[in-house]
């Protein structure tokens, strides 16, 4: 028996009241590790959307004009509440979308961590005052909140997402409608009544699940909406950008990626195996910023190999909510297959498998065995592609520059990494690798104090640290004349 969701019948959070969707509509809702029944969730669409965003506008006539003081208040009771409620949330996120407990709990932490972080940010939403070429004249600018915003998250980190972006909302004075990711539903359902408890006044928080596209068809639609921030896939954001257009909604898109990871021959390969497990492996090598490439230099090529394989082969797979696992089950049986897909293209194209390779024969869920592949070339399908697996391709290199080059040759610009003891080379690589996110001697660099995001195909626009709330701001320049 759960205490924030009642699996039986889950309700969506409008205007700080408990609701179904029109008619009762829902969308079942079954665990990866087992393929069993979970829940129903409310299959909300545009009526019940278009509701959320009149509440949001309502509730954003008090909620802008509150100090940042008093906002901060709310901010830091949900993060209080979250860290008090850390397993049951941890576990409904592992339920619902298969990501291992342990790394469950570390996201409800981290997403604490925003709310705190914010709560202080949101003091500190500085205005300018400007010199004036006339000496009757005095010139300031001022930051206000840009009003009623929309999120759309993603299933891989269904708690985090959601938390970066509605604590930079709210700490900036906004309001907010999420629109989460259908697997990730039932956690965002949870953090809804965690906001509920923390007395956030009725409306500034609004969780709508359900029609992903008649949702945000109603928020593109819908005057009242001033800015939507957008975490998924690179196909979706595309069409958002489009959508957009017509009423120039402000937009920031956290899109997919393909993280080359570059192990120098001068690095400390342990640090280096084990940050590159970190971030190939966690959450079974579904997230944005999971390396996808491996470039090991050709001189340690066979020590790197035989370390990582004695490393991975110890990586327990296994049911998401039992406590051991390291290795959950991939979200879907279409994420199963792509990743089968891209290693079937690679090993018929020559790649040789140095440690997995297929799908454990004991467990009935979408899982994968971790799974290391050599040879890889550049034709490859899983050198062009996000695998969304546990997947690790390596390629060897020998020269800096080409080295690079590869690196950089992708549409896609968030995360990259690489491995060096070599002062002068980590400032040279840092500054040629075309990527919002650099990771040196990391395989782990998020945090919330600092911009997270990307450039190009990998979308515009960050989250975390000071950077982040100014998506939800306007500035205003305001001319005062004194004559
Ligand atoms: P997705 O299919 O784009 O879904 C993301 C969200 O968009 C979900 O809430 C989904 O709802 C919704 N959605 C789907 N189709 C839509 C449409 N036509 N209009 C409006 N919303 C729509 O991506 P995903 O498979 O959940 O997530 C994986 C992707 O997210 C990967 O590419 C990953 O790299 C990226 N990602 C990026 C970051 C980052 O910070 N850059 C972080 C995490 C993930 P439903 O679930 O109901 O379909």
């Amino acid at each position: 028996m759960l205490e924030l969701v009642n699996l039986e019948n889950p309700k969506m959070f409008i205007g700080g009241k408990w609701e179904t969707a029109k008619e009762g509509a829902t969308t079942g809702i079954y665990s990866p590790s087992t393929k069993e029944a979970v829940s129903q969730i409310p299959r909300g669409g545009r009526e019940e959307a278009e509701k959320a965003f009149h509440f949001a506008g309502k509730a954003f006539e008090e909620w802008s004009q509150m100090t940042a003081v008093a906002r901060a208040g709310f901010l830091l009771r949900i993060k209080d509440l979250l860290l008090e409620n850390q397993e049951e949330v941890a576990k409904i996120m592992s339920l619902e979308m298969g990501k291992v407990y342990n790394e469950s709990l570390a996201e409800v932490n981290f997403s604490a961590q925003f709310f705190e972080w914010y709560a202080e940010e949101g003091k500190r939403v500085y205005g300018e005052t400007i010199p004036a070429s006339d000496s009757e004249k005095r010139l300031t600018v001022i930051k206000q909140p840009v009003g009623v915003t929309f999120a759309i998250t993603p299933w891989n980190f269904p708690l985090s997402m959601m938390a970066r972006k509605v604590s930079a909302s709210l700490a900036a004075g906004c309001t907010m409608v999420v629109k989460p990711a259908t697997q990730g539903s039932l956690t965002a359902l949870a953090f809804a009544k965690l906001v509920e408890k923390a007395g956030v006044p009725a409306g500034v928080v609004n969780v709508v699940t359900g029609s992903a596209q008649a949702i945000s068809e109603e928020a593109f639609n819908n005057e009242l909406v001033k800015k939507v921030s957008f975490t998924g896939s690179t196909e979706v954001g595309r069409s958002l950008v489009k959508q957009s257009a017509n009423q120039l909604k402000k937009l920031s898109l956290e899109l997919g990626g393909h993280a080359p990871f570059i192990v120098f021959d001068d690095a400390d390969l342990d640090k280096a195996a084990d940050g590159v497990i970190a971030s190939k492996f966690r959450n079974s090598g579904q997230t944005c910023v999971c390396a996808n490439r491996v470039y090991v230099h050709a001189n340690i090529k066979d020590e790197f190999e035989e370390i990582l394989v004695s490393k991975v082969k110890n990586l327990v797979v296994g049911n998401s909510l039992e406590r051991a696992s390291q290795i959950g089950p991939l979200v879907s049986e279409d994420g199963l297959e792509k990743t089968k897909y891209h290693v079937e293209d690679a090993t018929g194209k020559g790649a040789k498998v140095l440690y997995g390779g297929t799908s454990p024969v004991n467990l009935d869920g979408y899982f994968y065995e971790p799974t290391i592949l050599s040879e890889v070339t550049g034709d490859m399908i899983i050198m062009e592609e996000e695998t969304f697996g546990p997947v690790m391709p390596l390629i060897t290199f020998e020269e800096d520059e080409d080295v690079i080059k590869q690196a950089n040759n992708t549409e896609y610009g968030l995360a990259a990494y690489f491995y060096t003891q070599n002062l002068a080379r980590s400032i040279r690589v840092s500054e040629s690798l075309n990527f919002g996110i650099i990771g040196v001697n990391d395989g782990m660099p998020a945090v919330p104090q600092a911009p997270f995001g990307g450039i190009n195909h990998s979308g515009y626009g960050k989250e975390g640290g000071h950077q982040g709330i100014k998506e939800y701001l306007n500035e205003k320049y305001i001319s005062l004349s004194i004559e």
